[in-house]
């Protein structure tokens, strides 16, 4: 095998393509470089490429990630460093389009499993991108060997235990692991959601998820206070939120939303210094919004939409174009398909008409002509005949506290159990309490197949997956929106589940129960590295759980179920 550095030579000032004969394996001093996947021209996507270090010769102790805790953590870890890194010992940009740069996938305020950073049996390898320069289209030798033989060797360097922030290291993984030891506790105590006193909720804006400055920090009312004790002994006290159902009012803009999004986030592990670092959520949660426009695939959403005006089915709905009530209740009902154990609800993002029908409407539109039956009629019996939970925000639908099992209200960002006060005024106004209304009887949610051959027609022609930020993904031949799954955090989460989905397609053929697929593949990619279970090299998936793969599936607008 011809060394790199002859190679590069011979392909000085010849047409951009001639890079291609640079792909393969080469042997450096401490560390193995592979060159996966080189870009065509100098506009296109970056290349592809991977280093390969034995964490031991590093002088890391296979301790340090001997649990998925801590190796998730320290993976998500070395790929900062590695970004920093690149800022400090990388020219960047030098020829046309993205030639000279080299990036790694910027990661967020989530410790979370990624592909561009992944330890297989001691070894630590990196995926990240390189532009490969150019003058025009023509190969800039020169400036290649400059990077990969000086910018590349002196970024490694700060992967080496004496240069990698040891303790900030050892602190990353300390709070991921309390972070899953958290989650497992409150489970075991029946609380579906947990807040460190002190913690920081609200983010410096709507664009930023960092920490607000001088925001007013979290203090759990006496009542809902906690202590958990840590596997180092360390104590902690907290807000524990109970099983059941949690209402959260207070007036607007008192940090209602705020609370709520915390929560929600709750699911993923943050970084130290996140302020939401001890807000741990079950793990089984999920935002539930109105989302009118999307696209709805088989669903049975009789439990809240029955009876359309000219007898048009509920049983099995389909419809390119839902309405606001529709979009809702087929959102709590395919969460539920997939698992979901607790369903968090913000009045603001709601459906008015899905949450409560208020007693003067009652009167002019009579229950024969109403097609919904609204969801706080239904909250009680989702959870004690499916034990599912809610906590829901409300500012305007004082009947939602008729069914609470707890009120908390926020009055200037702090929070106050009301519960008392609230059954005061349940008592005050029992002439009008929607308890008479309540149904008792299950929810039920039925199970639906995905037809492999439907679904894989959008890949048959156009075999391409791409995504648009958060935003949306393009997956063939459908472009999916996924503007309002408000639990996906990371643009790498997208790219990963549109791959998921190739997968399945690839994979599978026939019917299958959707529940049962999503449930395999979560379970298989949190035991092994994203891209060994795709066979697919990228540095930019990052995990998503099942309920944004179902999502995203859910979203499509072919018949697929
Ligand atoms: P609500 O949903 O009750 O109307 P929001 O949660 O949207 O209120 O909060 C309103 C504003 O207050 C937001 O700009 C938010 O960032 C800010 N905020 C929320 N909680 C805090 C806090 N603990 N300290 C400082 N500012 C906060
Ligand atoms: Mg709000």
């Amino acid at each position: 095998m011809k060394r790199l550095n002859t190679k590069l030579r011979e392909i000085d000032g010849k047409g951009y393509r001639a890079y291609k004969d640079i792909k393969g394996r080469y042997n450096f001093n401490d560390y193995i470089l592979e060159i996966i996947k080189v870009q065509g021209d100098p506009f296109a996507s970056p290349s592809l490429l991977k280093v390969e270090i034995d964490l031991k010769k590093y002088g890391y102790n296979s301790e340090m990630y001997s649990n998925i805790s801590k190796k998730v953590a320290f993976e998500d870890y070395v790929s900062r460093v590695f970004e920093k890194a690149i800022w400090k010992e990388a020219k960047g940009k030098r020829g046309t389009g993205k030639s000279g740069a080299i990036f790694i996938y910027r990661n967020g305020q989530e410790i979370l499993k990624r592909s561009s950073v992944e330890i297989e049996n001691d070894i630590l390898q990196i995926r990240f991108y390189m532009g490969l320069p150019a003058a025009g289209r023509r190969v800039l030798s020169k400036e290649a060997k400059e990077m990969i033989f000086v910018e590349l060797p002196n970024v490694v360097k700060y992967l080496k235990k004496e240069k990698v922030g040891y303790e900030n290291l050892t602190k990353h993984i300390k709070v991921n692991e309390r972070s899953d030891y958290i989650r497992e506790e409150i489970k075991k105590r029946k609380l579906v959601a947990f807040i460190a006193n002190e913690s920081i909720l609200p983010r410096e804006s709507g664009v930023s998820e960092k920490p607000l400055k001088n925001a007013i920090k979290f203090m759990s009312p006496k009542e809902f206070e906690i202590e958990l004790e840590l596997q180092n002994g360390d104590k902690i006290k907290g807000m524990g939120i109970k099983e059941g159902i949690t209402i959260i009012t207070g007036g607007g803009f008192h940090g209602k939303s705020t609370l709520l999004d915390a929560i929600e986030k709750g699911i993923y592990n943050h970084i130290p210094n996140d302020g939401r670092e001890m807000v741990i959520t079950n793990y089984n949660a999920v935002k539930i919004r109105a989302e009118d426009g999307r696209g709805i695939s088989g669903v049975d959403i009789t439990p809240f939409i029955n009876n359309l005006p000219y007898g048009k089915s509920t049983e099995n709905f389909y419809t390119e174009n839902a309405s606001g009530s529709t979009s809702q209740a087929a959102n709590i009902i395919e969460s539920m398909e997939l698992g979901a154990e607790l369903l968090l609800i913000d009045e603001d993002t709601s459906a008015t008409n899905f949450m409560m029908r208020d007693v003067k409407i009652q009167e002019i539109i009579k229950k024969e002509k109403e097609p919904i039956t609204p969801f706080v009629e239904r909250i009680q019996a989702m959870y004690e005949k499916s034990g599912i939970s809610t906590i829901v925000v409300v500012g305007g639908l004082g009947d939602y506290f008729d069914i609470a099992d707890t009120v908390l209200m926020l009055d200037e960002y702090k929070v106050k159990d009301i519960t008392k006060e609230a059954k005061a005024v349940i008592e005050k106004y029992k002439d009008y309490s929607i308890t008479k209304e309540i149904l008792d009887e299950e929810v039920k949610v039925r199970n639906r197949y995905l037809d492999i051959k439907n679904i894989g027609k959008i890949i048959e022609k156009k075999d391409k997956i791409k995504s648009r930020d958060l935003d949306e993904i393009i997956i063939g031949t459908e472009e999916v929106d996924l503007r309002y799954l408000e639990q996906l955090v990371e643009k790498g989460q997208v790219e990963f589940i549109g791959n998921v989905i190739k997968y399945i397609i690839n994979k599978n053929s026939g019917k299958l129960l959707l529940k049962d697929i999503l449930q395999k593949i979560e379970e298989e990619i949190n035991s092994q590295n994203i891209t060994k279970f795709l066979k697919y090299e990228s540095g930019n998936m990052v995990f998503a759980r099942r309920f944004e793969i179902g999502a995203t599936i859910n979203r499509i607008r072919k018949r697929i179920f």
